[in-house]
């Protein structure tokens, strides 16, 4: 089974902080880490191309350090890394973001799955796997949890629910979004990421015109969204803190409640 993972690089935190004067984020001193769905997409696509054959292909947009995340995918197992590196590319919203990708993956040709995670930790908004999925037509299953069984032509998964699961046979080329519980990634081999750091390490870079994408198309100039304003918001409110012993504080929590109706 040929398999390829967008995989993208994160800062390694959840509390992004912005810049007051310029409402950008702040990078600095923060590590880099591949998303951790992604992470896990990655686990899922190694582990079927172990038990199948076939190859994986790491893909991730970024700037050129994107390219430590995709050595670190080929430490993990995959077969080759492809980083969609070009100044046109920045200031991407999602729309342009799965447009590149797509085009991308166009230019692979072939393939039978692709991998995502459900939801990057920085941008959150889960719209890459499903954007990707529309722009090259073809089906989608988005939070698997289970890949239970692979056939010739289809896969059977089990996608989590609000509420359960739902289990249901898609068929093949398909784009799957994939959330934390369906494995526990592997740790990169060190051998694996020494080799992937040697200058005949399995990476491609593509830019615009490698993907055939006019620059107009692409980054901020193809985005659809325009961002008008970034800040964090303030809270004005403080808490209250009750004092007094369990019981004290608790019938003044009940008080508080009934004051603002709230039971
Ligand atoms: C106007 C505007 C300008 C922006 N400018 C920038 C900018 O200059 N630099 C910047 O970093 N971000 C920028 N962003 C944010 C950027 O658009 C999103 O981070 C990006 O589109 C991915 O969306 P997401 O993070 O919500 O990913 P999600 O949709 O939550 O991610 C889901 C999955 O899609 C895949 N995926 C997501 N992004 C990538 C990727 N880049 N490569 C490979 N796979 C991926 C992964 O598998 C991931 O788990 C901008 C956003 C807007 C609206």
């Amino acid at each position: 089974m040929d398999i390829i993972v967008l995989i993208k690089q994160v800062p390694n935190t959840t509390e992004v902080k912005l810049d007051p004067k310029t409402g950008n984020l702040i990078r600095e001193g923060i590590e880099s880490i591949i998303n951790p769905d992604d992470q896990h997409a990655l686990e899922t696509a190694i582990g079927l191309k172990e038990t199948l054959g076939g190859k994986v292909t790491a893909i991730s947009m970024g700037p050129p350090q994107a390219v430590d995340a995709i050595s670190e995918a080929l430490g993990m197992g995959v077969d080759k890394g492809i980083l969609l590196s070009d100044r046109a590319f920045a200031g991407a919203d999602t729309w342009a973001t799965s447009f590149t990708l797509g085009k991308a993956i166009e230019k692979i040709g072939t393939y039978d799955l692709i991998l995502c995670g459900r939801q990057a930790i920085d941008g959150d908004t889960a719209q890459i796997g499903p954007q990707v999925a529309e722009y090259l037509g073809i089906p989608q299953v988005s939070y698997v949890y289970e890949i239970e069984k692979t056939r010739k032509k289809s896969v059977v998964v089990k996608r989590r629910l609000e509420n359960g699961f739902e289990r249901l046979e898609c068929t093949l080329p398909a784009l799957m979004t994939v959330i934390g519980e369906i494995n526990r990634p592997r740790y990169p081999d060190v051998g694996g990421l020494i080799a992937a750091c040697e200058e005949k390490a399995p990476i491609t870079q593509w830019n615009a015109a490698d993907i055939g994408v006019q620059t107009s198309e692409v980054g901020l100039e193809g985005s659809l969204t325009h961002v008008i304003k970034t800040f964090s918001p303030k809270f004005k409110r403080e808490g209250d803190i009750l004092k007094g012993n369990t019981r004290e504080a608790v019938s003044g929590l009940i008080g508080k409640l009934k004051e603002n109706r709230l039971i």
